[in-house]
């Protein structure tokens, strides 16, 4: 199975007035054809590398390469190639990936929003993500909340990598005992970047 290569598509072809052919004196015979290369992923095409032509003389019936062509050949040939544009498709592979990425960050902050307004306004059971002194990550859960302060359960787990903590996150690995955290400590432990998360 091709996973991912290279392919040329034909972009646009024109005949060169002004250009001889290296097989005599007779103005006017060349067409050039200009291919233009993508790279693609599983059919995918996902971005241009460049484009190559190929020239044909009426009279002579040979095929050249731009190096076999004379000055004015070349000269005609570089003005043509100004003209042709590489089609938007070729990006289509770029476009995909440039979305998925603009609906990440669009995501990350989304959930950034979500995260401010929870810890303002913090409810019973809410789930916070926190990164410990030692870069491991746990949770705590909010079991009653107050007026400047809540009381919370701690989990009793902790995970090296964020993506852990849903697995850690279990009902019977919260310790029932109790610990009182002021909303300026939680908002401390914000600000310095120790809470990544907090789940409703
Ligand atoms: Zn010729």
């Amino acid at each position: 199975m091709i996973i991912y290569g290279s392919r040329s598509t034909h972009l646009k072809s024109s005949n060169l007035p002004n250009a001889k052919c290296p097989c005599g004196e007779s103005k006017g015979k060349l067409t050039a054809s200009v291919f233009g290369r993508h790279v693609h992923v599983f059919w995918i095409p996902l971005f241009p590398v460049g484009k190559k032509a190929v020239f044909e003389c009426k009279q002579c019936h040979k095929g050249f390469k731009k190096k076999e062509l004379g000055e004015d050949a070349k000269l005609a040939y570089k003005n043509f190639k100004g003209t042709v544009k590489t089609p938007l498709w070729k990006y289509t592979g770029l476009a995909i990936i440039a979305i998925l990425i603009g609906m990440g960050i669009y995501s990350s902050i989304q959930n950034d929003k979500k995260v401010v307004e929870y810890l303002e306004n913090p409810a019973m059971f809410d789930t916070y993500t926190f990164k410990t002194e030692s870069n491991y990550y746990s949770t705590f859960k909010i079991v009653e909340v107050f007026q400047d302060s809540v009381f919370v359960n701690y989990n009793d787990y902790e995970t090296d990598k964020i993506s852990g903590i849903r697995k850690i996150d279990l009902k019977k690995n919260y310790s029932s005992e109790v610990y009182v955290l002021t909303n300026n400590a939680i908002k401390s432990m914000f600000d310095q970047g120790y809470i990544k998360d907090i789940d409703r």
